[in-house]
């Protein structure tokens, strides 16, 4: 049996971290992989999470009975204040539902499923992802019946944001219709509006009655600092905007492997809220029963104890800076030693994990079958890749793909 189930291709980016793992090649440099990496190149458990786990295992109140289906009251809120901010209406007026997930993924996965259940849809189930995006964003929603449709979101030709493109998709997308947007650090292309775009997006979403479909996997990661880049979302919040927002704890705290996450979702009023809960809470009961507890309770000791609060800022801040480095000294060697043709401004504008370096297809190829590079097709890279060792062994081979 089984015989004629349809063989799937594996993962690209495992993939790529298959084939990386399996070269022996000692200058070989791994740009693929999505999790931050120290200067010598290993993952790094935060001084902070190390800290919180120790109080974890020396707190003997804690057992191992199942968490609410809604998942640890006390994380759920202190997560909606760091997205929303405590100042929040929404939060203040009983207006949000915030529901734990399995991560990132699972917040986007509950999200989908609510909407594909509950959304006022007036036309087909679609909805509107930037191009490009995370691929898995694809798989989420068709996964629920939502069918994904493209807009404009990158521009080769400026290696930036096609912003007109963006604005007049919204602009001529149905009433009501769904977009998808990256909260911060947009993955893959490190490509994000700027605050007078983002009001823009806002007055045109507002306009047209669209809903807004956060996704927000980096809050601190990208500049280093929780509030700017939970910006976007608060300011839209502010606005009135119908939205959601997806929140990741996998990179801010390192705890890819314990699927911290978590979905709030904004009403127009507390009933509305205390409407979606019920809906939310039988989705979650069905999917998982109960969220995990583990990840959760060290988050939000984390984020409720003030010393450990403030740690946590400063483990963040060492990781955004690492990587803001790499971005400049990157830049440097490329435009100050090497003189390779062409700009390399986006290298530094863009933010966040990734850079999209916009070398073609081939020379990506080329990077890995003659470099030992490993890197996407699309030409991005993890910056979290580099590291002063080999920041100018993959310069040098970037700037010989360049010249050709
Ligand atoms: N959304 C985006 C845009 C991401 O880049 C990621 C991480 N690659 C996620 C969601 C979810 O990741 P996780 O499930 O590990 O939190």
């Amino acid at each position: 049996s089984w015989s004629s189930v349809p063989l799937a291709p594996p993962d690209s980016i495992f993939k790529l971290s298959a084939a990386y793992k399996a070269d022996d090649y000692p200058q070989k440099v791994n740009l693929g992989v999505g999790a931050y990496r120290d200067d010598n190149n290993k993952p790094w458990v935060l001084p902070v999470v190390k800290k919180a786990t120790g109080l974890l295992l020396n707190d003997p109140s804690l057992d191992h009975e199942y968490l609410p289906i809604t998942g640890l009251p006390e994380f759920t809120s202190a997560a909606a204040k760091l997205i929303l901010g405590a100042e929040s209406a929404a939060i203040r007026e009983g207006r949000t539902v915030s529901v734990q997930t399995i991560s990132g993924t699972g917040a986007n996965h509950l999200g989908a499923l609510f909407l594909s259940r509950f959304y006022n849809w007036n036309g087909p189930k679609q909805i509107y992802l930037s191009d490009p995006t995370w691929a898995n964003h694809y798989a989420i929603f068709k996964n629920v019946g939502i069918e994904p449709i493209n807009y404009p979101y990158y521009d080769a030709k400026t290696i930036g944001l096609n912003f007109n493109g963006f604005l007049s998709s919204l602009d001529s997308a149905p009433e009501g219709s769904v977009f998808l947007l990256h909260a911060c650090a947009h993955n893959p292309t490190g490509v994000d509006p700027t605050s007078e775009q983002w009001e823009k997006l806002a007055d045109a979403i507002m306009k047209r009655n669209h809903f807004a479909f956060f996704d927000c996997a980096y809050q601190g990661f990208a500049s280093g600092d929780l509030d700017r880049d939970a910006s976007a979302v608060r300011y839209f919040e502010q606005r009135g905007v119908p939205m959601l927002v997806c929140q990741s704890f996998a990179k801010n705290a390192g705890l890819y492997g314990e699927r911290v996450g978590c979905l709030h979702v904004v009403g127009a009023t507390k009933d509305a809220a205390d409407r979606v809960k019920s809906q939310l809470s039988v989705l979650q009961r069905s999917e998982i029963s109960n969220p995990p507890s583990h990840g959760a309770r060290l988050v939000s000791l984390i984020l409720t104890d003030a010393s450990l609060f403030e740690e946590w800022k400063r483990d963040i801040q060492t990781m955004a800076q690492r990587i803001i480095s790499m971005r400049k000294e990157l830049h440097r060697l490329l435009t100050e030693e090497l003189h390779t043709p062409g700009n390399w401004d986006h290298i530094v504008n863009q933010i966040g994990m990734f850079s999209f370096t916009g070398i073609n297809p081939a020379q990506c190829e080329e990077l890995v079958k003659g470099a030992h590079v490993y890197l996407t097709g699309n030409g991005r890279i993890s910056m979290a890749g580099l590291n002063t060792h080999n920041i100018r062994y993959f310069a040098e081979s970037l700037d010989k793909v360049v010249r050709g």
